[in-house]
């Protein structure tokens, strides 16, 4: 049987040197990536409001879409998420003092977008234009929402039109086009209203449930549809967010309006994919609730630290780290006793 020399002992000493190096090493990759973390809630505080600033708020909805555009002169309201969330609406409009919406967009027909307007429009809050597909449904909510909607200056959307909401701060409508392309009921997502929303040199896309006949409609024609910010369309489904239609955007950030758990398993693990493969940092209403992002025309910058999909864990990270350390430490100890058995 070998005894340890001290040439032994020696190398166990190496080891220790070893494992504390990794560990120490460990702790300094953890402690930069929280830095990191707290360096975009830094940059936050920094982003104080100006009277230039415009906030775009992706409103917890549970499974839908509800996006409020805050500038300082006209304010829109996309979409209003599901009949249910039309209170939840209209208290986060209360919290931000908004009593008068310049312009409210109904993506398209379906409930998870229309529903809650319905309550928003038979609330006290004023609206002047509500700017509609012009595709029709059956359904009771679509009824509920026009007979409502009828008592504004409804608009068709139609591609190219412009919306000014600053000096600086302007809506294109990037989709659809009229007479709409999609008129089979089965096809309602692609005919969701498009719009990009520009404010100074930063850019934030919205795409409704559009999905990849929509996005190459667009494509087709070469819209300038890069943005710093996509609203993932349809939910982060995977019949949506195409290759081609991604690496144009070539988004900075994206966010996902989905309920948690829901029933339709939103976001599809294949547009995570394609995302992040992209570079594109993601963020989730159904994991971070309520997700704000405000620019002053140069930078883009999220309020209250939202957590990135997937989520970042540090104690991951250092487990896996302290793992590959003891492996290591376990493996090379062997080679060693084996080595000095043979001698
Ligand atoms: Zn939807």
């Amino acid at each position: 049987m070998t005894v340890f020399s001290r040439k032994a002992l020696s190398l166990d000493k190496i080891m220790i040197v070893a494992f504390l190096t990794v560990f120490v090493s460990a702790h300094a990759v953890v402690a930069l990536c929280v830095q990191s973390g707290f360096a975009r809630s830094t940059l936050v505080a920094a982003a104080t409001e100006s009277s230039s600033t415009v906030t775009v708020h992706y409103i917890d909805v549970g499974q839908g879409d509800s996006i409020l555009i805050d500038t300082p002169d006209k304010d829109v309201l996309i979409d209003g998420g599901p009949v249910d969330a039309g209170p939840t609406v209209l208290s986060y409009l209360g919290s931000r003092g908004v009593t008068h919406i310049d312009l409210m967009i109904a993506t398209h027909v379906h409930e998870d977008h229309i529903g809650g307007l319905v309550a928003v429009l038979s609330s006290v809050t004023v609206f002047d234009e509500v700017l509609v597909n012009n595709q029709t449904s059956s359904s009771n909510t679509y009824t509920n929402f026009m007979n409502l909607a009828r008592y504004h200056k409804v608009t068709v959307a139609d591609r190219g039109q412009t919306f000014t909401l600053t000096a600086t701060a302007n809506l294109t409508v990037l989709s659809p086009i009229q007479p709409l392309q999609f008129t089979d009921p089965d096809h309602a997502n692609d005919n969701s209203v498009v719009v990009k929303l520009q404010v100074g040199s930063t850019s934030f896309l919205f795409t409704g449930d559009a999905e990849k006949q929509t996005e190459q409609s667009m494509l087709n024609v070469g819209l300038s549809l890069r943005s710093n910010v996509l609203k993932v369309g349809h939910h982060g489904s995977q019949t949506s967010t195409t290759q081609p239609f991604l690496s144009n955007v070539a988004p900075s950030y994206a966010i996902i309006s989905a309920g948690q758990n829901n029933r339709y398993g939103h976001p599809d693990p294949e547009t995570i994919q394609r995302l992040l493969a992209q570079g594109t940092t993601i963020y989730g209403t159904f994991q971070s609730g309520t997700i704000v992002a405000s620019t002053d025309g140069t930078s883009i910058a999220f309020q209250d630290n939202p957590q990135p999909i997937p989520e970042f864990q540090p104690a991951t990270i250092f487990s896996i780290l302290l793992t590959a350390t003891i492996i290591a430490i376990v493996t090379h100890g062997r080679k060693y006793i084996v080595q000095r058995r043979q001698a």
